[in-house]
């Protein structure tokens, strides 16, 4: 989101060895706006450090993802996207013609899931919504 997060303090918080390779992704993850997936990752980290395979991204993100650093997200295309996990709760909204992604916060919505979860039986602990839409101004 547009709060920059600190990767690799994560990583020293969560006990993960830094190699050199792993600080230039964790600092392309940190300074990433947007959702990118692994090739768009190894693009702009190979633009660093062109030493670095798109294997060692793959292993990496999957590093970060394990230890709770990243979030992995599939927003309808199969490919997989990755964030910084956000300290604060946000949704996406998903422009299906151009791939952009909308982040979204409705508190609202955010009560709403809540009831919903207490009406079955339950304490929400987590969710995940994405909206798929169509700009309703684009030309067509
Ligand atoms: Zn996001």
């Amino acid at each position: 989101m547009n709060r920059k997060i600190d990767v690799e303090a994560l990583c020293h918080e969560k006990g993960l060895r830094i190699t050199e390779q792993r600080r230039v992704i964790a600092q392309v993850l940190s300074d990433s706006t947007d959702h990118p997936d692994v090739e768009e990752l190894h693009r702009r980290s190979a633009a660093i450090d062109p030493g670095i395979s798109i294997a060692t991204v793959y292993r990496t993100v999957r590093l970060f993802e394990e230890a709770g650093i990243l979030d992995r997200h599939d927003f309808g295309d199969g490919r997989a996207r990755y964030e910084a996990a956000p300290e604060s709760h946000h949704d996406h909204l998903i422009d299906v013609e151009t791939g952009n992604v909308i982040e979204f916060v409705d508190p609202e919505l955010e009560q709403l899931q809540k009831q919903i979860a207490e009406k079955l039986g339950f304490r929400l602990v987590d969710h995940r919504m994405e909206l798929y839409g169509v700009a309703l101004d684009r030309k067509s």
